[in-house]
């Protein structure tokens, strides 16, 4: 099929993968969708496309709303029955189009229950889908529980403008072994084991060699929505089983409860690697948390196990009486109250803000002793700050997310160890839409995980 540029609009979007170019052809400002978009397949070069799509500027346009679609006709090999020239289909040949994809969608009637957000809604469903199939350097896990994280919002419901549909969320898992491929050394067959927010890395640059695969100098592959390097969209754990690379698979150690092992592999890793990497394990020492949500909590009792002192920031009085009998904190600051604020100047080594809201750092800062560290994990719209809040008593604000794969089985030995159980609060998959809608009102104590196995059938 020869491409014929003349007959393209401005509102036409190309995309190449590998060896094969695509051209998809589409009402943009409609956002193409299966109704709305059709495809031909493009004899030039590579470099032709990409020509085009500069001009016409759409690169990123289209990442965003058609990677998937085109993605999944590649890899089920079923791309050339819907090549087809660029021209108006009939309304009839429209609906064709979408009965098969929809087909397609749901292909090889999928042995992996899943549940998935189809659109910008958000609202998950029952989907079935197939796992690939176990490589030699795999694990195959039975998913019996998943956490529920902040990022299966941003993601089900499209708020970075990349989400990839079906999305089927959830990087807090953990499950039993089932099976493993033939070169897999460090695990067996009935282990306990876990999976956090990232399944593939390059493995071969500066940092996966310092094992700090997160930072991968070609992307991490992140557990759901994220592009594979064989091309496929990754989907997480809120279904039965994941296959995935050995070395992102993590051992829970004996003994410790699964269902709370789930926060440890996204809000655990979180505060607990830079609380490493900024000694805060040292016992005596002053830490304020800022926010009490999922990580919140978590950062409160690791700075508990560390022999910390530990304050609470938070803008809700209700949160005082169990901020310190539950949680066990020293301390708690209602920080809308000056006073209470004041009374803290200069008095803590570290804090950790994991308020993702927009809020003052000046106020914080100034509560740091000289020296002082702030980490930032929250994601707030900007950081604004007088440069006096750093300058003048040589205070540092740094950021953090997650952990390579030591650190996180680090993290995980510590928790079993030093008995450090995140609270949780068990759901049926059934109950996944009203558990959301509650993160979304900070209405949870403290992260929920969904009973995979006894729900998910
Ligand atoms: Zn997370
Ligand atoms: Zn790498």
């Amino acid at each position: 099929m020869q491409r014929d540029e003349t007959r393209h609009s401005s509102r036409d979007v190309g995309f190449s993968l590998g060896r094969e170019a695509i051209m998809v052809v589409g009402d943009e400002e409609r956002q193409p969708s299966i109704t709305t978009v059709h495809y031909t397949r493009i004899s030039q070069s590579h470099n032709c496309l990409m020509d085009y799509m500069d001009r016409a500027d759409q690169r990123s346009t289209l990442r965003s709303l058609s990677t998937h679609i085109i993605l999944r006709f590649l890899h089920a090999h079923i791309y050339q029955p819907y090549c087809r020239p660029i021209e108006e289909p009939s309304p009839v040949e429209h609906e064709e189009e979408q009965d098969n994809l929809q087909m397609s969608t749901e292909i090889g009637n999928g042995d992996c229950l899943a549940w998935a957000a189809r659109d910008a809604s958000g609202t998950l469903s029952p989907y079935t889908f197939n796992r690939r199939v176990l490589r030699s350097d795999d694990v195959s896990l039975r998913i019996m529980y998943c956490g529920v994280c902040y990022a299966d919002i941003v993601w089900t419901r499209n708020k970075h403008g990349d989400s990839k549909y079906p999305v089927v969320p959830g990087h807090e898992i953990v499950g039993v072994i089932t099976a493993i491929g033939s070169n897999v050394n460090g695990f067996k067959v009935g282990e306990h084991v876990g999976v956090g927010t990232y399944v593939n890395s390059c493995r071969d640059c500066e940092y996966c060699n310092e094992l700090q695969e997160i930072h991968c100098s070609k992307g991490a592959t992140y557990t759901f929505n994220g592009l594979d390097s064989d091309g496929t969209i990754t989907k997480g754990g809120y279904s039965s089983y994941i296959v995935v690379h050995e070395r992102y698979c993590f051992k829970i150690p004996d003994g410790y409860p699964l269902e709370m092992a789930a926060p440890l592999l996204c809000a655990g890793i979180t505060v607990y690697n830079p609380m490493m990497r900024h000694k805060m394990n040292q016992p005596g020492k002053s830490l304020g948390v800022i926010g009490l949500g999922g990580l919140g909590h978590m950062a409160v009792k690791f700075g508990k196990a560390f022999g910390l002192k530990v304050t609470i920031f938070s803008t809700s009085e209700s949160k005082r009486e169990e901020a310190l009998k539950r949680l066990g904190a020293d301390k708690f600051v209602l920080s809308s109250d000056n006073q209470q604020m004041e009374s803290m100047t200069k008095s803590l080594d570290f804090i950790i803000d994991t308020a993702s809201g927009d809020h003052p750092f000046d106020p914080y800062m100034s509560l740091l002793k000289v020296g002082g560290v702030m980490v930032l994990v929250g994601f707030p719209g900007e950081i604004r700050l007088s440069p006096v809040s750093l300058n003048l008593d040589s205070r540092s604000i740094v950021g953090s997310v997650t952990g390579g794969t030591k650190v996180t089985q680090e993290m995980l030995n510590f928790c079993a160890a030093n008995k450090v159980y995140p609270e949780i609060e068990v759901i049926k998959i059934e109950y996944i839409n009203e558990a959301l809608e509650r993160l979304v009102e900070k209405d949870v104590k403290y992260r929920f995980v969904i009973d995979i196995a006894n729900s998910l059938k």
